[in-house]
């Protein structure tokens, strides 16, 4: 972790204590400061390695799956919608999905690829369309970085700091310490929730799937706010009404028709979401 984090980044100094200023003082109108990432693309698949690891060592918390078929199901999903040409990491990412065996209503991505779907979402959804816009969605998270950029936002200046007075090992070490507890830096911003959002209608725009159905999703938590599994969905997440409205826009834009069974898939879903066992 400590010697993957500096790798490389010494040379980087003198650029950054250009951008340093730019970049660090929240401002937003600065030179596109949410693509800034001290990380590398190697630093994402190291970090989503360990929380993997960390995944799987703690079953209580996150019982996996071993449901092949089921499995398979969605990793199908997620070949497709990484061999959209918007995907800059296929091949380098692992974008590899796993069953979490419990009701939750939610999905999640660790950086670097790695993919997680309760299998309370697969009973929640109606259509594959819905799954393929929420893999879709996790898939965007992880291709544009968003924990990592996030965390140059929020430690950036202290990396830096580390590594001009060169006591960085303790920060990092820091730093990797605090991440890889309870998985809390994984919590998205509202932004980055947006950005998901777009990047899973681009995504789908070049499959079968309906792009819009990312909606679809947020109509069926709209309908079902009262239920007491979508409680941390909706913590952890903006409200879906300023989220429809946004793909509404995208939907209009792109000339998108209404979803028809054509591109929503119900029965090939529903078949898929009757042989998880309850
Ligand atoms: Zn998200």
């Amino acid at each position: 972790m400590k010697r993957t984090l500096m790798n490389g980044k010494k040379i980087w100094i003198s650029f950054l204590l250009l951008l340093a200023p730019l970049s660090f003082n929240g401002c937003d109108d600065s030179v596109s400061p949410s693509d800034f990432n001290l990380f590398s693309a190697s630093d994402d698949i190291q970090l989503g390695q360990q929380l993997d690891a960390e995944i799987t060592a703690n079953p209580n918390e996150y019982p996996i799956l071993n449901d092949q078929q089921a499995t398979a199901y969605l990793q199908d999903i997620v070949n497709t919608i990484t061999n959209s040409p918007e995907i800059k990491y296929k091949g380098t990412f692992a974008y590899q999905v796993k069953i979490i065996n419990t009701s939750t209503v939610n999905a999640f991505a660790a950086p670097g690829g790695y993919l997680y779907v309760y299998k309370g979402l697969i009973k929640f959804l109606d259509n594959e369309a819905t799954m393929a816009a929420v893999l879709a969605h996790e898939v965007a998270h992880a291709e544009r970085r968003h924990a990592t950029r996030r965390m140059t936002k929020q430690y950036g200046a202290s990396i830096i700091l580390g590594l001009i007075l060169g006591n960085n090992p303790s920060v990092l070490e820091e730093i990797a310490a605090n991440l890889l507890t309870g998985l809390a830096f994984l919590k998205n911003s509202r932004d980055d929730e947006y950005e998901a959002d777009e990047y899973s209608f681009k995504y789908l725009q070049s499959t079968n799937w309906y792009p819009g159905a990312t909606k679809l999703f947020f109509e069926k938590i709209g309908e079902n706010q009262s239920g007491n599994k979508l409680e941390e969905l909706l913590s952890t997440h903006p409200l879906p009404q300023e989220r429809i409205k946004k793909i509404d826009n995208l939907i209009e834009r792109n000339s998108v028709p209404p979803p028809t069974e054509a591109n929503l898939f119900t029965t090939r879903y529903t078949n898929f979401k009757n042989s998880v066992p309850n």
